[in-house]
């Protein structure tokens, strides 16, 4: 039976963020010049993440998904890859990644048991690559989706948070570069949580929005229906290329959220906006067994009402979810820290 919250809505897919630090500075996600980190001591090893998947599994979660912050920063992530993905019951392990590192890392990765990998892409242009996230780095990022295509990967995902008059131009070109490389485009709407100070709904490109743009150059696009409870709707271009919206902000999904997220250090959060975690560090270095830790983390899930994009949708005057000094007060509410 899979565990379910009050809106029957059941646990399945993990995000494991394996580390807060980050080699890009994306002006939606990290746009300060200081940020307090997570102490080291209180990161989670590789055997307590094991562990704590473990108890995820226990109730009914089969899909895994290593983020960060940037995943590949943290030393040896093969060895959690394979950890992960040799447990019966996992059916996916898939990481979300800005690609900087991938190239190194990637055949690695393949032969740990990595599932799928998405890579951050939010433009091709070294100059607008370069204003984005404050790195010059556009060419390592390009090299990382080349060495996964070689490395085998299959399903492979771009992701692009568009924003009005930083690219929103680009649909075009990223949809024709992801054609080149074998990977399906998933343009996000921009998203006033964590990190986002500088949200404005006057920078959100709207899922209508594009869709305009992209049938206003290739043609009638069509839906493609499918039954998931996958975040991403999906769109067949006249010539059977398939790429997805994820309309976060303006049609939020969370009535089949079945998503939550466990920060390096050990905080679960059932959503997204969730102000308040539980700490699962604790009890795990307390040591609870995993029979306790499950019927805890059952508890609480039961108890989810989470529809947090839903309510943020419904608010008037709406801007980010966060300011700078709250943040800094409760720097778990960054998004590098819970993991997008
Ligand atoms: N560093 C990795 C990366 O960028 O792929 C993984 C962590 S990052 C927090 C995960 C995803 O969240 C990225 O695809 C990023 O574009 C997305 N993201 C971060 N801030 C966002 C925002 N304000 N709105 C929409 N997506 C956002
Ligand atoms: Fe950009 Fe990802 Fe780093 Fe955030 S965590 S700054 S989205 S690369
Ligand atoms: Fe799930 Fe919260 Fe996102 Fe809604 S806002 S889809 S409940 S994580």
């Amino acid at each position: 039976m899979p565990t379910v919250d009050a809106f029957d809505r059941p646990l399945r897919n993990l995000r494991l963020s394996v580390t807060d630090r980050c080699n890009l500075r994306c002006s939606y996600c990290m746009p300060e010049d200081e940020y307090v980190w997570l102490p080291k001591d209180k990161i989670l090893s590789f055997e307590e993440l094991a562990r704590v998947v473990d108890v995820f599994l226990s109730l009914g979660v089969d899909r895994v998904r290593l983020t960060g912050g940037e995943p590949l920063l943290r030393r040896g992530l093969p060895e959690l890859v394979r950890q992960i993905a040799s447990k019966p019951g996992v059916t996916d392990v898939a990481m979300t990644t800005n690609g900087i590192r991938l190239a190194d890392h990637a055949e690695a990765l393949a032969r740990a048991g990595l599932s799928r990998v998405t890579v951050s892409l939010d433009t091709l242009r070294e100059d607008r690559f370069r204003a984005l996230t404050r790195r010059d780095e556009l060419p390592q990022v390009l090299a990382g989706i080349e060495a996964a295509r070689t490395a085998g990967f299959a399903g492979s995902k771009l992701d692009t948070v568009v924003m009005r008059g930083v690219n929103d131009d680009e649909l075009v070109p990223l949809l024709e570069y992801a054609k080149t490389v074998g990977y399906e485009v998933r343009f996000i709407e921009y998203m006033d949580v964590g990190g986002a100070t500088r949200w404005s709904m006057a920078d959100v490109v709207s899922r209508e929005e594009m869709l305009a743009t992209l049938s206003g150059h290739y043609g009638p696009i069509e839906r493609v229906v499918e039954d998931s409870s996958a975040p991403a709707d999906r769109y067949a271009l006249p010539d059977g290329t398939v790429f997805g919206i994820i309309s976060s902000t303006t049609a939020p999904f969370c009535s089949t959220c079945d998503r939550s997220r466990l920060t390096a250090d050990g905080m679960w959060y059932l959503c997204l906006y969730a102000k308040l975690g539980l700490d699962l560090r604790a009890p795990l270095r307390g040591g609870a067994t995993i029979e306790e830790l499950a019927a805890l983390l059952k508890r609480t899930w039961s108890g989810r009402t989470d529809r947090g994009a839903e309510e943020r949708l419904a608010m008037h005057d709406r801007t980010a979810l966060a300011q700078r000094d709250e943040l800094r007060a409760n720097p778990h509410l960054e998004m590098h820290k819970r993991g997008g």
